[in-house]
């Protein structure tokens, strides 16, 4: 898994990362469903201890392309979690209280507490995407957002959260054929938007600002992976394991018992 991982400090050329790739797996569908169901199983007693431990707090961001499977993937990965244990955070375009206060007061508000999983569905990195590409500030005010983010998170890090960050990457054809699936089908209908069409337009000055977040802001703290997202098979397995094993390495405890419960009879 740790391929996906995008090294602190690189420079990303998404040209160089393959959206198709299935990680040379050739089990096929039905092996991968099975090895869902069991990382589901895993994610569910992990969520259950990271909650009695009440210690460490869970972070995950999703970041894709219209279309990229952002909510499928917080479907499929988190099937059979607990639902009060995991929550999940939505950014749209801010409302004009959210814009009279900075980019990150919206996003705070949000991040988890302890024993708590949160997952954003879109997140700051918006105010470094789609905010630059459609120059809704200036070039300066996105510019020093890069750095801002980064202290943001170590801080969120210092304080005991776990970020991990996810860029579902579909290709411009893979994209093509899903809007085409919400025009023909009439239960996607109502996800179609007209304005995507807008930004599909604009793909390359998207490809190139993610270039630009993916190589300034993965860091120790925060790592970056890059799913390749074309295999919807292969992204919810790729998502689910890696905040498995990061979960398994947080080596957590259910907490001491207060008393010695060994004499305990219930009349
Ligand atoms: P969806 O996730 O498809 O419901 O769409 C949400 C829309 O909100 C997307 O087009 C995002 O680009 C847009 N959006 C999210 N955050 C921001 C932001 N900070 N500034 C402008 N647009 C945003
Ligand atoms: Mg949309």
């Amino acid at each position: 898994m740790e391929q996906h991982r995008v090294p602190p400090d690189t420079p990303i050329d998404l040209g160089q990362w393959d959206p198709n790739d299935t990680g040379g797996s050739q089990g096929g569908k039905a092996e991968a469903r099975e090895r869902l169901s069991q990382l589901n199983k895993e994610l569910e007693r992990l969520q259950e201890l990271l909650y009695a431990e009440h210690k460490h707090k869970i972070l995950v961001v999703l970041q894709a392309m219209d279309t990229g499977g952002k909510d499928s993937t917080i479907r499929h990965v988190f099937e059979g979690v607990n639902p009060q244990g995991v929550r999940v955070a939505n950014f749209k375009v801010p409302t004009p209280k959210e814009l009279d206060h900075d980019y990150l007061w919206r996003v705070h508000k949000e991040v988890p507490g302890k024993g708590e999983i949160v997952i954003f569905n879109r997140s700051h990195y918006e105010d470094v995407l789609v905010v630059r590409v459609r120059n809704l500030v200036p070039p300066k005010v996105w510019g020093k957002r890069y750095d801002h983010i980064n202290e943001f998170e170590k801080m969120l890090a210092e304080e005991g959260a776990t970020i991990l960050k996810f860029f579902l990457y579909i290709s411009l054809d893979e994209q093509k054929k899903r809007l085409q699936k919400r025009l023909d089908d009439p239960c996607k209908r109502w996800k179609f938007n007209a304005a995507d069409l807008k930004e599909r337009a604009l793909w390359p000055e998207y490809m190139r600002a993610y270039e630009d977040a993916l190589s300034k802001t993965s860091t120790e703290w925060a790592p970056w992976y890059i799913v390749p997202a074309n295999h919807k098979w292969y992204r919810n397995l790729v998502v689910a394991n890696i905040i498995v094993e990061t979960l398994q390495r947080l080596d957590m405890r259910y907490p001491e018992e207060a008393e010695n419960l060994d004499n305990i009879v219930i009349a």
